[in-house]
């Protein structure tokens, strides 16, 4: 079970609170959108539950387990960022296999992993190219097969589609809900595009200025809205 908590969580930033204790529970295998205007707190708050930010208090939770204290590369998750952030001199093949290298992962199953992430995502003629070979869209599928490749419980998108152009990034909303089809875990998507939420999410949580207004299913944000923000928000064009 990777299931997903997080209780009364704050984050300051010395003196300045910007997460004001945040409540969301989140079920082994959901997909769920983060959506909110840009400085609302969404990336702070997927930093937190990566390990990539100290949590100011409160608890985060992956599989009911406490993970406060543990360090990033010991959560089992993955994270895809906007600017991919693949290494310029390694290979398709290389980026991909860079993580389970680390992990001291014997060769073949490297090369096993690999092969089957990078068909999962269309990769496999791609694999001998160089990052600076590929299109936009070709280098965000391969920053999803680093994150396929290893298995993490817990996947975590921050935007990753706001460096693509308006068609490509439609195209590829539905190749990351297959994605999750296909491989399973509970993936937390962070967005400040409602349309991209309703269109993805099982469920969203709507955040403004640190906090959660609301959390439900697109639909019942999008009939029974509790506030003028969350109506305003999610009915407004993107
Ligand atoms: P979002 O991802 O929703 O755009 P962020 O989580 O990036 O919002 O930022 C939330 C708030 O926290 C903003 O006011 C931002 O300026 C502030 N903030 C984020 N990171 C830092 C940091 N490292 N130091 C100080 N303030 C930060
Ligand atoms: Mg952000």
């Amino acid at each position: 079970m990777a299931s997903v908590t997080i209780e009364n969580v704050r984050k300051a930033f010395g003196e300045t609170e910007v997460i004001h204790g945040v409540d969301i529970a989140i079920a082994d295998g959901e997909f769920v959108v983060l959506v909110g205007p840009s400085g609302c707190g969404k990336s702070t708050l997927l930093r937190m539950i990566a390990g990539l930010e100290s949590i100011t208090a409160g608890e985060v939770k992956i599989a009911e387990r406490v993970v406060n204290r543990l360090p990033a590369k010991a959560r089992d998750i993955a994270m895809v960022f906007q600017n991919y952030a693949l290494y310029p001199h390694m290979t398709v093949f290389e980026n991909m296999a860079f993580s389970m290298r680390l992990r001291k992962a014997p060769a073949a199953e490297v090369e096993s992993r690999v092969r089957e992430a990078a068909g999962i995502l269309g990769l496999q003629p791609l694999l001998q190219r160089f990052p600076r070979q590929l299109s936009g869209g070709q280098r965000q599928r391969v920053a999803m097969g680093r994150a396929i490749v290893r298995d993490p419980q817990v996947f975590l998108f921050d935007e990753p589609l706001s460096n693509l152009d308006a068609k490509l990034r439609v195209a590829m909303r539905t190749e990351i809900k297959a994605l999750h089809q296909r491989v399973g875990g509970t993936t937390i998507y962070v967005t400040h595009d409602q349309i991209e939420a309703m269109t993805m999410a099982d469920k969203i949580v709507v955040m403004q200025g640190g906090n959660v207004e609301q959390i439900g299913a697109p639909l019942e944000l999008y009939d029974a809205p509790d506030n003028l923000f969350v109506a305003g928000f999610i009915g407004s064009p993107a």
